[in-house]
């Protein structure tokens, strides 16, 4: 049943199709964009489709930019030789939003997960590896402290352990399951402090 004109139904599907968005807050969404003033609809899209034409992987870390080289990565104030390994760019800016973190980092766009059939290979895994090859003093292992994310820090650590660079998890302080982009800067810099080796 279309309720709706067409064209409000077709916002409203695309809005629900976004992940976290039920059809209520699709409807909730699509009246006030109609609403809007045509600039702010216009910025809006425009956002949105310049987003996605020049955001792109960082070509050594692999979060997300609109460089080849992410201002992390090309900023020569920050420490390459420390490698902390997460598996989104969400987590990547939970850690930059402390401020205290001076390494570099490398984003995996994933974690293990036997059950959901996500192979070492379905990861940035691989890229971290040849990064490996360069001048590296240390991995932390910043994967989310859930199955997929202990599964993958376990597996990454064995890759690392014959290459002779340190391995270090990052401490148990984030809560089992937890998001790290959920938690708290205080609780992520403790759990940084406390990383324990592999
Ligand atoms: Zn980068």
């Amino acid at each position: 049943m279309d309720y709706y004109s067409s064209q409000i139904s077709r916002l409203i599907d695309q809005l629900s199709a976004l992940p976290g968005i039920g059809s209520k807050t699709a409807q909730r969404l699509a009246f006030h964009i109609v609403n809007m003033p045509v600039e702010q609809a216009e910025a809006l899209s425009g956002a949105i489709i310049d987003a996605k034409k020049n955001v792109r992987y960082c070509k050594q870390c692999f979060t997300m930019t609109d460089a080849s080289l992410c201002p992390i990565c090309s900023n020569p104030k920050r420490d390459q030789r420390t490698i902390m390994v997460v598996e989104n760019t969400r987590d990547l800016a939970a850690y930059e939003k402390t401020g205290k973190y001076e390494g570099v980092y490398h984003v995996l766009h994933g974690a293990i997960s036997p059950m959901l059939g996500i192979g070492p290979s379905d990861i940035r895994l691989k890229e971290l590896m040849q990064r490996l090859q360069g001048e590296v003093d240390e991995v932390i292992i910043a994967t989310n402290s859930s199955l997929e994310g202990e599964t993958t820090a376990m597996y990454i650590s064995k890759l690392i352990k014959p290459t002779g660079i340190r391995v270090t998890r990052i401490a148990s302080g984030v809560p089992v399951g937890g998001d790290l982009e959920y938690i708290d800067e205080v609780t992520l810099l403790r759990a940084l402090e406390g990383r324990v080796e592999l």
